[in-house]
Parts: C-alpha cells; sequence; structure tokens
C-alpha cells in the first residue's frame, strides 16, 4: 500500500500524472494542488480556438471531472504550495497549513516572462498563458479596433491570427530580424510571412518595444525607432520561464529547469517532476533540454507516474508540437538546432502547404510540416532512423514519403 502522493500544479502534467498513477498500481491517496481556480484544461487552446470563442471552458477540460472522482484522484485549487520541507516531508499552503507527503510531484509548470518597460500596467496590456488571461483578452476584440502583438513567436503569431480573423487591425513586432526565429529556419519565418501578409497583419521585425502609452489604458505603443503604433489591444508574448523557485528553495538541482534523470527523478529520492519545468537529457539527441509542449508533459507524467510505482522505464520520447494559423496546420517533429541544411518540399514561395526538413550531415533531425501530416508521420520515423537521407528524393513532393524511408 503506497501513501499520500501530493501532486503540484493541476495543468497537462498533473492531468496525467494522476490517472497514471492509478493505472501504474498507486493505491494510496492521491491530491493534486493547483493555484488556478480549474482542474486541469488544454492550454493550447487559448490562442486558438479560446481566444476565437470558438470554445469555452467546459469545451477545453483535459478529463471529465468525473474520471478524477472515479479514480479517487482529489484537488485544492485555487491554492498555492509556498514551501516544501523536505526533511519532514510536508509542503506549507499560502494560508500556512501544512499536508504531508509521502511522495510529492513538481508538475509546476511555466509562467510568462514579463517586460519591465514603462506603461506596461495599463489597462489593455496582457500576457496569455491562462484561461482568465483570455477571457480579459476577449473583453477587447472588436472589429476596426487595433490590436499590437509583442513578439513574433508561435503564441504571438496564433494569437495574431485569431485577432486579424476577427476584423482586428493587427501589428505584429518582433525583436529578432524574423518571427520564429529561434525555432526555424528562414525558410519557414518567410512562409509564414508571406501568409501573415496576405491576411493583412503588419509584421514588423528588427524593431523593439520601448513603451506603452496611454491615459489610464493604453492607446498606443511607442517601438524603439520612435515609430507609434496606435493600440486598444496589447498582447505580449515574449517567451516564458520555468518555475524553479519553489525546488530550488527545498534544495532540489535546478537549472534551466527542476532537475530530472531518466526516470523523472529529482535530486531528492521522494519527488518527481514533469512537463515544463524540468531541465532532463534527451537520448535521441544527447543533450540537457527544457522543452514546452503538451508531449512532454504528458509523456514524462507517464513515467513519472511508473517510477513513483517502482517500475522504472526510461524516458526517451521524441519531442513534437504544433500550431495553428488560420488554415495552416503546423506539425513539428524533433529539434532543430544544431542543422546544416534545409531541404523543402512543396511550394513555399505560395500557396499553404510545404515542409521543411532539417539535417545534420546528411541525416533528418527535425521536420516543419505545414498542412503535410505524410511528411510530418514519415518525417518523425526519419529522425529516429538517423540514417542518410537522398536529399534529391526529399524535396521531391512527387515522390511519397513512404518511399523515403529504409523499408520504403
Ligand atoms: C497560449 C498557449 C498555447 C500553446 N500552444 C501549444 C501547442 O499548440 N502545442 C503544444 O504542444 N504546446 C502548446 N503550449 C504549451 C503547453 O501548453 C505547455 O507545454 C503545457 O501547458 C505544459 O504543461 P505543464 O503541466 O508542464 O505546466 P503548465 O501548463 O505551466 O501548468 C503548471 C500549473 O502549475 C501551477 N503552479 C505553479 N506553481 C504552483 C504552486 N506553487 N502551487 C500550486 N500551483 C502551482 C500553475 O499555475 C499552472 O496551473 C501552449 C501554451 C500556451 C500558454
Amino acid at each position: 500500500m503506497n501513501g499520500t502522493c501530493l501532486i503540484i500544479g493541476a495543468s497537462h502534467a498533473a492531468a496525467q500524472m494522476g490517472p497514471s498513477l492509478r493505472q501504474s498500481g498507486w493505491e494510496g491517496k492521491i491530491l493534486i494542488i493547483g493555484d488556478e481556480p480549474h482542474i486541469p484544461y488544454h492550454r493550447p487552446p487559448l490562442s486558438k480556438d479560446f481566444l476565437a470563442g470558438k470554445k469555452q471552458m467546459a469545451d477545453i477540460r483535459i478529463r471529465p471531472e468525473d474520471l478524477y472522482q472515479k479514480a479517487g484522484i482529489e484537488f485544492l485549487l485555487g491554492r498555492r504550495v509556498e514551501a516544501i520541507h523536505p526533511d519532514r516531508k510536508r509542503v506549507r499552503l499560502d494560508d500556512g497549513e501544512e499536508l504531508p507527503y509521502d511522495n510529492l510531484a513538481l508538475t509546476v509548470g511555466s509562467r510568462v516572462r514579463r517586460v519591465d518597460l514603462p506603461g506596461v500596467d495599463l489597462a489593455g496590456v496582457h500576457y496569455l498563458r491562462t484561461a482568465e488571461d483570455v477571457e480579459a483578452i476577449r473583453k477587447h476584440v472588436a472589429p476596426g479596433a487595433n490590436a499590437v502583438i509583442v513578439g513574433g513567436g508561435y503564441i504571438g503569431l496564433e494569437t495574431a491570427a485569431v485577432l486579424r480573423s476577427a476584423g482586428m487591425n493587427v501589428t505584429v513586432v518582433e525583436m529578432m530580424e524574423r518571427i520564429m526565429q529561434r525555432v526555424t529556419a528562414p525558410e519557414v519565418s518567410a512562409f509564414y510571412t508571406r501568409v501573415h501578409r496576405e491576411e493583412g497583419v503588419d509584421i514588423r521585425c528588427n524593431l523593439g518595444v520601448g513603451a506603452f502609452e496611454g491615459q489610464g489604458r493604453v492607446e498606443a505603443v511607442r517601438c524603439s525607432d520612435g515609430t507609434r503604433l496606435p493600440a486598444d489591444l496589447v498582447i505580449i508574448g515574449v517567451g516564458i520561464v520555468p518555475n524553479v523557485e519553489l525546488a530550488r528553495d527545498a534544495g532540489l538541482k535546478a537549472e534551466n529547469g527542476i532537475v530530472v534523470d531518466q526516470h523523472s527523478r529529482t535530486s531528492d529520492p521522494a519527488i518527481v517532476a514533469a512537463g515544463d519545468c524540468t531541465w532532463h537529457h534527451n537520448p535521441i539527441y544527447d543533450r540537457w533540454l527544457r522543452l514546452e509542449s503538451v508531449q512532454n508533459a504528458t509523456d514524462q507524467a507517464r513515467v513519472a507516474a511508473d517510477t513513483l510505482c517502482g517500475k522504472l522505464t526510461p524516458y526517451n520520447a521524441l519531442p513534437w508540437f504544433w500550431s495553428d494559423q488560420y488554415d495552416l496546420k503546423l506539425q513539428i517533429a524533433g529539434l532543430s538546432q544544431g542543422y546544416d541544411e534545409v531541404v523543402t518540399r512543396g511550394e513555399r514561395d505560395q500557396g499553404r502547404s510545404f515542409a521543411a526538413f532539417y539535417l545534420k550531415q546528411g541525416r533528418v533531425i527535425a521536420v516543419d510540416a505545414v498542412n503535410r501530416p505524410p511528411e510530418f508521420m514519415t518525417g518523425k520515423k526519419l529522425i529516429t532512423e538517423a540514417r542518410p537521407v537522398d536529399k534529391t528524393r526529399l524535396a521531391d513532393a512527387a515522390v511519397p514519403m513512404r518511399e523515403l524511408l529504409s523499408a520504403g
């Protein structure tokens, strides 16, 4: 008989961890403590259908409430864990109450990176991480009104697509040379820049933001080159930072995330961690990293649950991710960092469907596939096969993808 497992954080990783613990045989108490007021909900729709008003809170729950009830998984919501005392195996909540544990799972995720600029506290200036953030943003969505998005990453661009489709005038301000620079090749950035411009979004790169101006509520964004962009709504999407403080203050090892081994164990044997908050080694790419994806949160939580139940399975999943903008379904497999060549397939200068394969020493290490599921699916296999690929055939859209596999 196991004892009490407390899971801190109630989002994607927790929603997997609880049920997986039961499936792996955990018989003791399972309590998920989360500082948001909701049972776990899907975060990706926040910048997509939830922002567009096509989905409501009830539509985006990861699992129905009664599933947790049937599995005997309890929640303590709207409550924050302020400290962990590993020596006494207790956590302290925001009101001072202490709860004992036998095992602890940290699924505390990440939070938005905040900017320190004049006017950032004006009404109408928003970040986007939670359902409450989006409910507040939705109040400002109005055809003909001006929206400025700070940051041309996935979330900024998804938001731009939704607001533009809602009839707003949208400007994206990106400090780097091109949008999505941190995560994609120039070819992919160029494709997305073209599509957004075709849709009527004003994309401005190499441009910083100096201040938000207005009397009580935002009226304009002052850029580093002096440009003043009128704004009724500003959304800042400049990345996230992992929530490591709780773990670090408890003496757990933390880098750019809570350090975990291949079985999701932290430096304290009674504590596991999973999801956006972890710093872990990826055996496919042989490097330490932190991932910001639903796939990672879910797969790592399964491994962590197994570990707590005494089954040591290694975490060795291939990272994958997606992004929806307009009718473009981008599916990403693998990690492109370190590539030395890009091979594209399909029409990248026109139309709405193409793929970019990232190669290192002739082998595919990642793929970005836009409206091309076969390229994504086969791309995953090419990555794990890790053998040299025929580049000419890879670039030829007339060659079926399966023929590029060794068995093809
Ligand atoms: C707008 C948006 C769009 C996204 N789109 C995609 C996408 O298309 N595809 C994709 O793969 N990923 C996407 N992501 C990323 C994905 O949502 C995250 O990778 C995922 O949510 C990580 O889950 P998690 O459980 O690790 O952490 P989180 O979702 O960050 O959840 C952690 C939870 O723990 C809570 N918490 C933290 N500290 C404490 C504490 N001390 N006490 C109590 N509670 C605490 C937090 O408030 C939060 O509720 C998107 C994210 C956002 C914000």
